[in-house]
Order: C-alpha cells, then structure tokens, then sequence
C-alpha cells in the first residue's frame, strides 16, 4: 500500500548494525509513550499488541477507560485470524485458548432461509472444512488479553483526544492532561452520526438486537478442548434474522432487526416462537441493543488511531467486528514500529484510506446477503432487497468516500458472475473475504447478481 519501500525487520532486535536496525529504531522510538483508552474487546487487543509487539523494552504503555461505562460485551464469532494472533499475544497453546474462552471451534456460518433459493447453506471459512476460528466469551477475552498486558491502568473518563504536534493529547475529567505519541481510542461506536466524520452505511438493513443467553447445547470434554466441527446458525425470521453462538457455558441467540420497520413486541414474539420450535425453554433477557451501521471517515491521522467499534461497526452477520480491529492494530503498529518516524505524516492518508476502505468493503459484503430476500415475503425482507441494498451504490460512490471499495466490490462480483473464475484469480480477496466466501455466498442465496442486473426486481 505505502509506495516507499518498507523492509520489515524482525522483531529480536539487536541485528547486525546497518540501515535496516536503524530504521527499526527510529520507529518504535518516536513512539515510546502509547494510551489506550478502552477495555472493551479492540481495547483489550489493542493494549495486549502494545504490551507484546513494542521493540523497546523502555516503552510507557497507559490503558485508559472508564469503569462506569460498560463494554458492549456481545462479540462471540471471529475469523480464522485470531486463533493465531491470541495465541501469539498470550502465549499459551491454542487449544489452552480456546478452553479459557469457553470456546468452541467455528468451521462457518450456517445460513437457514436465506436467499431465494429456499435451500440452507454454509459458507465456510477457507480452506474449507481446515480453517477455524473460535466462538468465544468476549468478556473472558477481554481479561484474558488485559492480564497478559503491562501497562499501567488509568480508571478515568476522557473527555477528548486531540492530535497536537507530533503526537496526541488525551483530556481527562478530574485529572491533568497528558500527551502521548500515539493514542489507540476504543470507546465504542458513537451515540450519534455526524455526516462530516461517519460515513452512513445504511444499505445495510438493520439496526437493533435482541440478546438472549440459553442453555449449552454442547458440552466440553473434561481434559481438553471441543473439536467437532460448528457453525454460527444465522436463522432467516420474518423480522430479520438470528444468530445462533454455541459456547461451551451457554448458546447466545441474538434477534438481529430494523426498530424502524418492526414494533420490538413483534420481535419479542417471534423470537419466543423460535426458542419454543428449537425446544429451548429457559432463557435470560440480556438487553436490547441499538447500533450504527457507519465508516469513520478518519480512522488513522498518524497519532490517533480509531480501532473497534469506534472506527467502523456494522451488524454482526458475517463477524466482522474483531477481525476489523485485529487489522487495525496490526496495521498500524507495524508501519509506526518499523518505519522511519519521518514517514508517518506521509503514510497516515494512505493507511487511513487503506483502513476505510477495508471496513467500507465489510460493509458491502454483509449488506450483499440481503440483495436475494430470505424465504419470508414480509416488511422487513421487501425493504431488506428492494429499497435499502440499492442505496449501496451511491453510498459508497468514490467521489462521496475517497476510497476504491466499490470499484473492489464490483471486480469481486464480476468474478462471481463468471461462475468459476480463471485460476489466476483462486486467491483474490476483497477486505478479508476471500473469492471463494463471494462464490459460496452468491451460490446459496442465488445470486450472481452482478451490476446490470442491479436495478430489475427479484
Ligand atoms: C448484537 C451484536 C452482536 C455482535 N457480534 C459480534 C460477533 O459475533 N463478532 C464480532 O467480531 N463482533 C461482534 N459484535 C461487535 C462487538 O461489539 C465488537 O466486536 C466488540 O465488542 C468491540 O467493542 P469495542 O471494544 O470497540 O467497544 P466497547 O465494548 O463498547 O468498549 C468501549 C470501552 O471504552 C470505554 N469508554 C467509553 N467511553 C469512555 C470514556 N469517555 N472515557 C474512558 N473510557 C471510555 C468503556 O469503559 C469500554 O471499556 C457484535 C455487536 C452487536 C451489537
């Protein structure tokens, strides 16, 4: 992405002298002193990769947030990513993982009722059947990674963050402001969306969950991990849609809807009229949780960088969320680690751009799976594919967004089109979805549905 040459060096440090060593240093010194501010999953990630990843030894590392305010603390499917990146920042066995987040392995997402075919299906991660990644707790993860993490806590709220020269500035209520090189803000998504700062991408059609916790329906062998194959059940409804995690301590459900086509006691009935087909009896309520649909149209400037849900959120139909995050962070402290310090101002619009891009392509993605309607001819699945998916177009349009995704997206979608795409493009990937996740996609809904088909009814 950046067009100056970037050799990474590697992470012992201590090499043979020459230029590449003194690169490495004059990145990670100018940022010696790092915030994070927030503990919620990106907060937890981001502070851990900090704690683990920084070169010098002298580095200051504060984790800032606010304990009166809670995390979101829903969060429960992942990609295949993060069991190597957790294993890697808490250096403990991947099956030791998976046990202390009482996870389970996650082979996919199975799809019921979606698409006009009428035909369950599953996209799988890839390679298919191999791949996995966890259903977890995302709270116990949040500990988990924070205990592996030095850094010093800060319990406090922060009323700002601004870029000064060279760095950030972090205000505080109750305590003197303090300046940092870099500064990691995971507060979560905002309460409202500003035009100037938030991309709208509400061509995605829901904007409300329903969460409710039951009984497990697998259980864990007492000395070791689960390994049978499982899968995140998304269930089509007629307001919407069901997520289905299965973990080890309980199965979360989550009726995943739009408060501004369907009354919540519609919801609320439907979602008991689910539980009672599955033969589930006992459930706790766990809250109604509104969200975004959005973009931050800044998620890097080269001394604050938005990572989570305070940089991008969207509904959680493919997981997206922690695998934005992972990248974020990933990102970023590898270019401010292992580049020179001069070139930070330089390559922050293009991080930035490569950042939005790739979130605005999640978004795409996801809102992609409503463009065949589901099995039920109701308020929510008309408006899903007739009214709301259309809109993708001219919210994404390059000219609006700065950014290449549509043109991406489309690339992707002519690929699907050709039914079986030319060898040279088996491994093209579009954000993290590689071409086989658009092929399986466009397959179980029904599509293709490629540009010029667009604008005809379904
Ligand atoms: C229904 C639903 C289902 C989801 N399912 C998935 C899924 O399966 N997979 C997935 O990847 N993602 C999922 N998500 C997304 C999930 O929310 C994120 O993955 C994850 O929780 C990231 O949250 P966060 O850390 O960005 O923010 P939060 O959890 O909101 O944490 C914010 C943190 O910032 C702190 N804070 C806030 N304001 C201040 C302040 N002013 N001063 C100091 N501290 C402050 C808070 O104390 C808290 O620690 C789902 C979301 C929803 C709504």
């Amino acid at each position: 992405m950046a067009r100056r040459v970037c050799r990474a060096p590697s992470r012992s440090g201590g090499g043979a002298p020459g230029e590449v060593a003194t690169l490495k240093e004059l990145g990670s010194r100018s940022c010696r002193k790092i915030a994070v501010v927030g503990r919620g999953t990106a907060g937890a990630l981001a502070a851990a990769s900090v704690s683990r990843l920084h070169p010098e030894r002298d580095h200051e590392l504060h984790h800032i947030y606010d304990s009166r305010i809670p995390i979101i603390g829903v969060g429960e499917g992942s990609w295949p990513s993060l069991v190597r990146d957790l294993q890697q920042l808490l250096q403990l066995p991947h099956e030791t993982v998976q046990q202390r987040l009482n996870g389970t392995r996650k082979f996919g997402n199975r799809f019921e009722g979606w698409g006009r075919r009428r035909q369950d299906f599953t996209h799988y991660f890839t390679p298919q059947q191999v791949a996995y990644a966890y259903h977890l707790s995302a709270d116990v993860m949040a500990d988990l990674l924070c205990a592996s993490t030095q850094a010093r806590h800060i319990d406090a709220k922060v009323t700002a963050i601004r870029s000064v020269d060279g760095g950030a500035r972090v205000e505080f209520e109750g305590r003197e402001s303090e300046r940092y090189d870099l500064v990691f803000d995971a507060r979560g998504y905002p309460r409202q969306l500003d035009p100037q700062e938030h991309i709208d991408i509400s061509f995605i059609p829901t904007n409300c969950a329903v969460i409710r916790r039951c009984p497990p329906v697998i259980t864990a062998p007492p000395n070791g991990p689960v390994r049978e194959p499982l899968y995140t059940r998304a269930v089509a409804r007629p307001h919407g849609w069901v997520f289905v995690i299965p973990l080890t301590v309980h199965t979360s459900y989550g009726y995943v809807f739009n408060k501004d086509v369907s009354d919540l006691d519609a919801v609320e009935a439907d979602f008991d009229e689910l539980l009672a087909e599955e033969g589930v009896s006992d459930f706790e309520q766990r809250g109604v949780i509104p969200f975004p649909n959005y973009v931050h149209r800044r998620i890097y400037d080269g001394a604050v960088v938005r990572v989570g849900n305070a940089a991008a959120f969207m509904e959680p139909l493919e997981a997206t969320a922690i695998r934005l995050a992972q990248l974020q962070v990933a990102l970023v402290l590898r270019m401010r680690f292992h580049r020179p310090a001069e070139y930070v101002q330089g390559d922050a619009p293009v991080i930035n751009r490569f950042l939005v891009t790739d979130a605005l392509l999640a978004g795409l993605f996801v809102g992609w799976h409503y463009c065949c309607g589901s099995k039920y001819d109701s308020p929510f699945w008309r408006n899903a594919r007739d009214r709301v998916w259309p809109n993708y177009r001219e919210a994404t349009d390059p000219l609006v967004v700065d950014s290449s995704a549509l043109r991406k997206f489309d690339e992707m979608i002519e690929l699907v089109d050709a039914q079986i795409p030319d060898p040279a493009d088996w491994g093209r990937q579009c954000a993290f979805f590689p071409v086989s996740s658009f092929v399986q996609m466009a397959h179980g809904l029904g599509a293709p549905l490629g540009r010029k088909r667009d604008s005809q009814p379904t």
